[in-house]
């Protein structure tokens, strides 16, 4: 809907890529900020389904299965489609055009020190050979953002980077083609006639959630994560497999490792997590066997109601379910995007007619 009226909720922004099924990790950055603001916001979850091609464009039957099993695990996580709209990135022709003239605004050089690019680089080993369309998602989430023109983006630690490129985006665009004032406050621009809000990042209540690994950032491509679609077994497993270094109950132990983490962030008792960091530190006859299956099921506790919201979709014809809702949001998302698109031209001199007037009926 547009978003002309005063009285109309603030926007946000947000949203996965189809590269795997989803994670504590994005629980944490992202999905419960999303689960929390829907309320109070209009609330736009996109799949970015375009962005994955950048690093397989080999695998589309695992991206489209990815595409649905995201939407999938939105619902589980208590997103809810009725009150959000949840949007897939390819139907909406209007962000691919907005990343054409975004691409303008940002120096080449710009995009390609961002440290959140670099990191992904290294650590998805893409070496060398990435594709020319790697780098150009930094300027197409751009476009995905701006397409809403929200004022909110929920994401974790590893985003912010990509998020302020964004903000660069929005205020170059405005002042170039808006006639505003470079001296703006960010908050003033829309009450100065600018096309886009300069939106900002909302990091959840853990920025970078460690994979079980211990080391890296919890990631669908790491093999380190613990799924939200994951069994209590899987679960117990995978905790299991988190490396402290600790080898006996009696021996004083870290509480800053990974695993402590876990237990600050999923153990929700403050009184018990300050005793089990009491008995580790002390070496107190408490094994890492024992936190790691006392946070397993704490994990579990928060899964299992995401699991039975779950369990509607995974019947037959659950897929074509959640392809529904996916359709039913991204119509909802073209009105918003086509608006955005059309002031995008009109203030770019761009207006030589209505876009429907020139392509087939
Ligand atoms: P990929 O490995 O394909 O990049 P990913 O696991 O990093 O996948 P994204 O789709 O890139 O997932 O990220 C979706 C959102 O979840 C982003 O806002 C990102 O910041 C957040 N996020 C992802 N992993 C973590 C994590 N381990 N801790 C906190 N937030 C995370
Ligand atoms: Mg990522």
């Amino acid at each position: 809907m547009p978003n002309n009226d005063p009285d109309a909720k603030p926007r946000i922004l947000t949203g996965d890529t189809p590269t795997g099924r989803l994670h504590l990790g994005h629980w944490v950055g992202s999905l419960e900020n999303r689960v929390a603001l829907q309320d109070r916001y209009d609330c736009y979850f996109l799949i970015a389904n375009m962005h994955a091609f950048t690093t397989r464009a080999d695998k589309p039957a695992e991206i489209r299965e990815s595409v649905i099993d995201i939407v999938k695990d939105w619902i589980s996580c208590g997103m809810d489609p009725e009150r959000s709209t949840f949007v897939l990135q390819t139907e909406v022709p209007a962000i691919a055009e907005l990343t054409w003239f975004f691409a303008m605004l940002l120096p080449f050089n710009r995009v390609m020190r961002n440290p959140t690019l670099k990191t992904e680089l290294e650590t998805k080993g893409l070496g060398d050979n990435y594709s020319f369309g790697f780098p150009m998602y930094t300027v197409g989430q751009c476009a995905d953002i701006l397409a809403f023109r929200p004022e909110l983006v929920p994401v974790g630690e590893d985003q912010v980077a990509h998020i302020e490129p964004c903000r660069e985006v929005a205020r170059r665009f405005n002042q170039l083609y808006c006639g505003i004032d470079p001296h703006t406050e960010d908050a003033d621009y829309p009450g100065a006639g600018a096309v886009f809000p300069i939106p900002h990042a909302k990091i959840g209540r853990v920025g970078r959630l460690v994979g079980t690994d211990g080391v890296n950032k919890m990631s669908k491509s790491l093999n380190n994560a613990i799924f939200l679609s994951d069994t209590p077994k899987q679960i117990k497993k995978k905790m299991g497999q988190l490396f402290t270094g600790r080898q006996t109950m009696d021996e004083p132990g870290d509480i800053h490792n990974a695993l402590f983490d876990y237990v600050r962030i999923f153990i929700r008792d403050p009184e018990r997590v300050a005793e089990l960091e009491r008995r580790y530190a002390a070496g107190d006859n408490i094994g890492d066997g024992h936190v790691k299956a006392e946070v397993a099921e704490a994990i579990d506790e928060l899964i299992a109601p995401m699991r039975e919201r779950r369990a509607e979709y995974e019947k037959p014809g659950g897929d074509d379910l959640a392809i529904d809702i996916l359709k039913a949001g991204t119509r909802r998302a073209n009105e918003v995007a086509e608006e955005t698109l059309a002031m995008a031209k009109d203030a770019m001199q761009m207006d030589f007619g209505k876009r429907g007037e020139l392509l087939p009926a």
